[in-house]
């Protein structure tokens, strides 16, 4: 059967929107409050990111850091907010602004157009086009998982997605990653009766990377031998039955292995902001931009959301400290002051 193909009449819009996560949604809703004309797109559903959390994590961000658009974030509990809880919250913004949203269609061409921009996107079997004057990237920092380069890296057994811990019951789960996602699926997979081993390039937890609430758990299981942390190895290879670790002499050593999971971060897309001429600085590629205005140094393309932080290496750009950029971009549209800076959290994620 041929996939038909469709070229539609060409579209314009004042503003074009890219990304749907929460910083996107929030960016959405002041436009749409301030009366401007604009269009949002997204390559997947709402919320993306956050959708491929494992079932019922918790944010580490309190709730009120990470509610957006003034919509009071509850939980039954008062606790922090899970995944499914925080996805149905960013539904019922969605729902209760009238957010028009086209989600599943990739963004795949920005090119400069008069005075403004002519994007391409590709919806399921077709092409659109729209001209516009401003475009805001919100695409987020975590788009892709970091690769390790090695053999067996691709085989099925191997992930780089936490899943339900449910997975993992009774069978031999080798962890990749010494920080909090590695620590967190550790936990949550033990708990889950799994026997999970890890591996970690270091020679152990660093205290100032590990949330303080995770940090004493991991370290008794490790000492009492419920976790066992391979220091300072990395994988060298990985079988259907084993992966290979090089230790600190230059030994290897073999572990039995039903599941791994690379726990070792995840890196931005940047290849919209490439598209466009935005200049990436330094070793984590930060779209260069204007604090006050987030401006880039392409003419009325502006950047929102943890985009701003490129690919981390030490996290310092979160949810919850994004916000400002919302009404930043909004200041700068409208011809106003740049708000002032916020009180920023002392402990971000906490
Ligand atoms: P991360 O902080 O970037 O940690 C990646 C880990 O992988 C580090 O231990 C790193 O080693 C290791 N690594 C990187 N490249 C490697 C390589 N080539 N070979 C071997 N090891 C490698 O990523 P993350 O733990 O996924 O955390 C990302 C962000 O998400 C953080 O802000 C974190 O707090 C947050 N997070 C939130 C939750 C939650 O809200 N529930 C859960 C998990 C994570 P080094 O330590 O040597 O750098």
């Amino acid at each position: 059967m041929c996939e038909s193909v469709y070229i539609a009449h060409m579209e314009s819009t004042d503003i074009a929107l890219i990304g749907a996560g929460p910083i996107g949604l929030e960016m959405a809703v002041a436009l749409k409050q301030a009366g401007l004309d604009y269009l949002h797109f997204d390559a997947a559903q709402v919320g993306h990111t956050i959708s491929w959390f494992a079932p019922q994590t918790r944010f580490f961000s309190s709730n009120e850091r990470i509610a957006i658009a003034g919509v009071p974030l509850q939980t039954p509990d008062q606790g922090k907010c899970t995944r499914e809880q925080y996805l149905a919250y960013l539904r019922s913004v969605v729902l209760q602004f009238d957010l028009k949203i086209r989600t599943f269609e990739p963004m795949v061409g920005i090119d400069r157009d008069n005075d403004g921009f002519l994007l391409t996107t590709h919806p399921r079997g077709g092409t659109r086009q729209i001209r516009t004057r401003r475009v805001i990237l919100a695409t987020g920092g975590t788009a892709h998982p970091r690769q390790l380069g090695i053999k067996g890296e691709n085989l099925p057994h191997v992930s780089n997605y936490f899943q339900d811990p449910h997975l993992y019951f009774q069978k031999n789960l080798l962890i990749v990653g010494g920080k909090n996602s590695a620590v967190e699926a550790a936990l949550r997979c033990h708990q889950a009766g799994a026997n999970v081993v890890m591996s970690y390039r270091r020679d152990q937890f660093n205290p100032n990377s590990i949330k303080y609430w995770l940090l004493p758990e991991i370290n008794g299981l490790n000492q009492s031998g419920k976790i066992p942390a391979h220091f300072n190895t990395l994988p060298m290879e990985i079988t259907p039955t084993h992966v290979l670790l090089s230790g600190p002499d230059g030994r290897t050593i073999h572990i039995p292995a039903d599941f791994v999971l690379l726990m070792i971060g995840y890196q931005a897309d940047l290849s919209l902001c490439k598209l466009a001429g935005i200049e990436l600085d330094g070793p984590c590629q930060l779209p260069r931009h204007d604090p006050s205005t987030m401006r880039t140094n392409v003419p009325g393309l502006y950047v929102a959301g943890t985009v701003t932080g490129g690919t981390q290496d030490q996290f310092t750009v979160f949810l919850e400290n994004c916000h400002i950029h919302v009404q930043r971009i909004l200041a700068d549209l409208t011809g106003n002051q740049p708000p002032a800076a916020p009180m920023t959290p002392q402990r971000p994620e906490s």
